[in-house]
C-alpha cells in the first residue's frame, strides 16, 4: 500500500488527482492523509469527490473515506474498463479536473471511452476547456492517443451547468514526447467571452489585452455564450509551429475586466519571451504522460510548486525519478531516460 502525504508540497487537490491516475494506471493501492491540507478548505470537496467516485467507477475499485471534506482516503484499483461514462461534479467544480483525473488510465487502455462530464469548465485555478482543448490534448495526439474534446455548454462559478465530452482513442502504449523548442511563433489571438454580461466587460477587455499584446482588430474577438448563470472568461491563445499555449484570465465582481485581460496578457508575455515551448501549467500536467511514456523531455521554465510536487507522487507510485535540470536562469528540462 503506497502512502502519500497530501500536505506534502503544494498540498492541493493535484496530490490526490494525480495518485488516482497513477494508481489506476500502475494497479496499486494508495492511501493518502491530510488530503488538501494547505488549502482554506481542506479535505475533499465536490470536484475532488466527483474525481475519486468517477475513478472508483472505471476500475471497480474499493474505495473508503469518499465524503465530502473527509481528509483521508483509502483507494485499491482494480482493471481499467473503457467505455462510456457520465459524471456529474453537482456543483460549479472543475469538470476539466475530473477530466484530468481519469484520462490518463483511458490513453491506453483496451478500447476507446467517451465521457460526458458536467460542472464549470471554465474555472480559476484550473485548466480551462479550452487549454485541454488547444494545448494539452494536441501534444498527447503526438504521443499516439487521439482526443476529441468538445464543450456542448460552458459553465462558471458559481452556478456551474457546463457540459464537456472527451471521446478517446487509446494506444497500447504512449510514445515518447520530445518538446525541446516551439519553433517560429504563429498567430496570437485573444477572445473575451460573456455569459449574462454586459458586453462593455468585453470589450474593455480586449482593448486592454490588444494594447498589452500588440493584437490588431480582426486578432480580437467577443463571443456571448449561454450559460446558467454570469460568467467571464478571457482566453489567449498563442500559436508557435510546435506548440500552442492557451493563456486565462477570469473576470470577478470588484476586479475591473481591463485588470483581468492584462494579467492575462501578462502570462502570454511571459511565455513568448521566456522562449520555451512549455508554459508552468502544462508543465506539471505533462508529467504523467512523460511518465507513462517511458521516456521524453521537455523544456519549461522555472517550476511551479505543483511541478515539482507533480514530480514527487510519480516517483512514490512509479519507482522512476524525472529529471529536473536547470540549463540556465529560467530554463528547465524535464526529462525521463528509458529504464
Ligand atoms: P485544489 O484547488 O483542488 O486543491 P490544486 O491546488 O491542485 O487543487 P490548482 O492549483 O488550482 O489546484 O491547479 C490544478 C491544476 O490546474 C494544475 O494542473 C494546474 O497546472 C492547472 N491550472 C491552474 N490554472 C491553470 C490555467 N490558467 N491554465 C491551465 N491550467 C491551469
Amino acid at each position: 500500500m503506497i502512502e502519500i502525504d497530501g500536505a506534502e508540497g503544494e498540498g492541493g487537490g493535484q496530490v490526490l488527482r494525480s495518485s488516482l491516475a497513477l494508481a489506476m494506471w500502475t494497479g496499486q493501492p494508495f492511501r493518502i492523509r491530510r488530503i488538501r491540507a494547505n488549502r482554506r478548505k481542506p479535505g475533499l470537496l465536490r470536484q475532488h469527490l466527483t474525481g475519486v467516485r468517477a475513478a472508483a467507477t472505471l476500475c471497480g475499485a474499493e474505495v473508503s473515506g469518499d465524503t465530502i471534506r473527509s481528509e483521508a482516503l483509502t483507494f485499491r484499483p482494480g482493471p481499467v474498463k473503457p467505455g462510456a461514462y457520465r459524471f456529474e461534479v453537482g456543483t460549479a467544480g472543475s469538470a476539466n479536473l475530473v477530466l484530468q483525473t481519469v484520462l490518463p488510465p483511458l490513453l491506453v487502455a483496451c478500447g476507446p471511452s467517451e465521457l460526458v462530464i458536467t460542472g464549470g469548465t471554465h474555472n480559476p485555478s484550473s485548466p480551462p476547456t479550452h487549454f485541454l482543448q488547444r494545448t494539452f490534448v494536441p501534444l498527447l495526439g503526438r504521443m499516439g492517443a487521439q482526443v476529441e474534446l468538445t464543450l456542448p455548454r460552458w459553465g462558471f462559478f458559481p452556478a456551474g451547468g457546463g457540459e464537456i465530452r472527451a471521446k478517446v482513442t487509446p494506444v497500447p502504449q504512449l510514445q515518447p514526447l520530445e518538446l525541446a523548442e516551439r519553433g517560429r511563433l504563429g498567430r496570437t489571438t485573444a477572445v473575451a467571452v460573456l455569459a449574462n454580461l454586459k458586453r462593455v466587460i468585453g470589450n474593455r477587455e480586449l482593448k486592454a489585452v490588444g494594447e498589452a499584446l500588440s493584437l490588431t482588430r480582426r486578432d480580437l474577438e467577443l463571443v456571448e455564450v449561454d450559460s446558467d448563470g454570469p460568467g467571464n472568461v478571457v482566453l489567449i491563445t498563442c500559436e508557435a509551429e510546435h506548440v500552442t499555449q492557451v493563456f486565462s484570465g477570469f473576470g470577478r465582481r470588484g476586479v475591473p475586466a481591463a485588470r483581468v485581460a492584462e494579467q492575462a496578457a501578462a502570462e502570454a508575455r511571459a511565455w513568448q519571451e521566456s522562449g520555451v515551448p512549455v508554459g508552468p501549467h502544462l508543465a506539471d500536467q505533462l508529467m504523467i504522460p512523460l511518465v507513462m511514456a517511458g521516456s521524453g523531455s521537455y523544456l519549461t521554465g522555472a517550476l511551479t510548486e505543483h511541478a515539482t510536487t507533480n514530480a514527487a507522487v510519480i516517483e512514490r507510485f512509479t519507482g522512476r525519478a524525472l529529471a529536473l535540470r536547470e540549463l540556465q536562469e529560467g530554463q528547465v528540462r524535464v526529462s525521463l531516460t528509458a529504464a
